[in-house]
């Protein structure tokens, strides 16, 4: 019974269950205001003492990733050269010579580059946290502070946190740190995606958590995304036995994907360049269901020419050779600006020039980029499938399905907009298939920033009303007999995988990590138990009525 006992909850992202004392970071530091000038004869002292405290932090960042792995150590290289920029470091130096000490410089130079990066956008803008969080490093330095962030445990502990840096998961144990719970973010933030990779349970978006103290030794179940303080034992040890089964039961899953009465329900892999997808080829993954090209190019100053193109293409058709791939033409704008691809200055580039939209400015870049898929293609003896991201009306699907067509290629559209939700029976007039984005869905539907972890509930895709857009979408599929599937991370979450299954969607496409708890969970359910369950989280007011409308039948 747990009725009597402290209970929290938030959002699920990662399913699983953990039970053990949970551990908090350590604080930030605080640089008190007006703090005493520096005396001109000791300024040259100030500025040594601040570059060694500043060398120090960016090698205990060099020291950590040379102890993780390839993605988390690129993260911690990265922020180890924030630590020592000539730039940041020019502008305190500055700052102490016009008399400030080197804890008051850290942090207003910090902020300037603050200022200068949220106004760049992007990904610039997203590594403010980043930027952050080297100086608190460097200021505890300074002040001769516990370094701030994330102790390392000796026992396996679950880590609470208001919300997570990436240098703080970059170098996460998942020995160690055996669940994540966080206070902001969303099931698409920082923290959750690290979380799904190193297969950790985790809640986030829990309001709260700060009552949970550090030691307290809780329960933690990631699929309904519930943190009990202070359990019985005894339950809680039955509880992570269940767990243990499931996770050897998960382990086990080879695929294809299948419900328990046989119907099949094909899940593939999100990919972002060769690399991933020859480790995703290693899973059980039945196909490639995004290959988000974009990410391939954010750091080039010009468009790669279309035999270089091919030869990345290449790579990916050929890890996956003789499956299904669908690749998706550039996403580039918004959170993904192409530095190759002109972009406006907009006040609102979520709902500007992005995705298929800036064919419009920049000429030929899609007729190069479809050339380039089909020359791919072509050697590997495939027909891949190629889709448009942010198509919102007929007339773009149409558009689009003419260019793919010609050259052989087979022709679709993501739906992200709520417009071609709505539409979706004119838009499959003109395309082969159709692939729900339900991050982007989520947020146009929501009118909510899937980047703000303020609004993680509404960005939640649970919500019933992206559910009811999906079922929208599913329904034109099933009347045009054509195919429906999901690649945003609503397909990541098992019990919503059956959940849209029950929808009418036909196939899954989602991080590799997932693919495993994804396709064992959907082998428990019949399809009509998907199909029931469809229909009561549809008739639920939000997404946590849908949530446990959901656990209730398929839990
Ligand atoms: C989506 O919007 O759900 C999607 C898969 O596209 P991205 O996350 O790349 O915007
Ligand atoms: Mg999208």
């Amino acid at each position: 019974m747990t009725e009597d006992r402290e209970v929290v909850r938030g959002t699920p992202v990662v399913p699983g269950i953990a039970y053990a004392p949970v551990i908090w970071p350590a604080p930030r530091p605080e640089v008190a205001s007006g703090m005493p000038r520096i005396d001109g004869s000791l300024r040259d002292g100030e500025k040594v003492r601040f570059e060694e405290a500043a060398n120090v932090v960016s090698q205990r960042l060099h020291d950590r990733a040379s102890a993780v792995s390839d993605d988390a150590a690129g993260v911690l290289r990265a922020n180890a050269a924030m630590a020592v920029d000539r730039g940041w470091m020019g502008a305190v130096h500055e700052l102490i010579t016009g008399g400030a000490p080197a804890e008051e410089g850290v942090v207003e130079a910090t902020e300037q580059f603050v200022t200068l990066f949220t106004k760049m956008g992007g990904l610039m803008a997203e590594r403010v946290t980043d930027l952050r969080d080297v100086r608190d490093r460097i200021v505890s330095e300074l002040l001769g502070l516990p370094e701030p962030g994330i102790p390392t445990p000796v026992t396996p502990s679950i880590l609470c946190a208001r919300d997570l840096a990436p240098a703080d998961t970059a170098g996460l144990d998942p020995e160690m740190i055996v669940g994540l719970v966080t206070a902001l973010g969303g099931p698409t933030s920082h923290t959750a995606i690290i979380a799904r990779q190193l297969g950790i349970p985790c809640v986030v978006a829990v309001p709260g958590l700060e009552t949970v103290a550090s030691g307290a030794t809780v329960l933690l179940n990631g699929e309904a995304g519930e943190l009990i303080v202070e359990p019985d034992p005894d339950e809680a040890r039955s509880a992570v036995e269940r767990g243990r089964t499931e996770r050897m039961r998960i382990q086990a899953w080879k695929g294809p994907g299948r419900t328990s009465d046989g119907a099949a329900v094909p899940i593939l892999a999100n990919v972002q360049d060769g690399v991933g997808a020859r480790s995703a080829g290693a899973t059980a993954a039945e196909g490639v269901g995004l290959f988000r090209t974009e990410l391939c190019f954010l750091d080039r100053d010009s468009e790669p020419g279309v035999d270089e193109q091919a030869d990345i293409y290449s790579e990916v058709l050929e890890a996956f050779a003789g499956r299904k791939v669908v690749i998706r033409t550039l996403d580039a704008g918004s959170d993904k600006p192409l530095p190759f691809a002109y972009h406006a200055d907009e006040a609102n580039p979520a709902l500007g020039v992005r995705g298929i939209r800036i064919a419009a400015d920049n000429p030929g870049i899609l007729s190069r980029q479809l050339d380039a898929i089909a020359v791919a293609g072509n050697r590997a003896q495939a027909r891949p499938w190629v889709m448009a991201p942010m198509i919102a009306t007929p007339a773009e699907a149409e558009s689009f399905g003419r260019q793919v067509r010609a050259r052989g290629l087979v022709p679709g559209v993501m739906v992200e907009v709520p417009s071609a939700a709505l539409l979706a029976d004119r838009i499959l007039e003109h395309v082969d298939f159709l692939s729900i984005g339900t991050n982007d869905l989520a947020q146009y539907t929501m009118a909510a920033d899937r980047m703000s972890s303020d609004l993680a509930s509404l960005t939640d895709p649970w919500q019933p009303a992206v559910l009811t857009l999906v079922a929208r979408t599913a329904e034109a599929g099933i009347a045009a007999e054509k195919p429906v599937g999901v690649c945003g991370e609503a397909a990541a979450d098992p019990l919503l995988a059956c959940v849209l299954i029950g929808l009418g969607v036909t196939s899954l496409s989602c991080a590799a990590a997932s693919v495993s708890a994804v396709g064992a969970k959907i082998g428990t359910v019949s399809l009509d138990e998907c199909r029931r369950a469809a229909r009561d989280v549809l008739a639920a007011s939000d997404s946590a009525q849908a949530r446990d409308a959901a656990l209730r039948s398929l839990g």
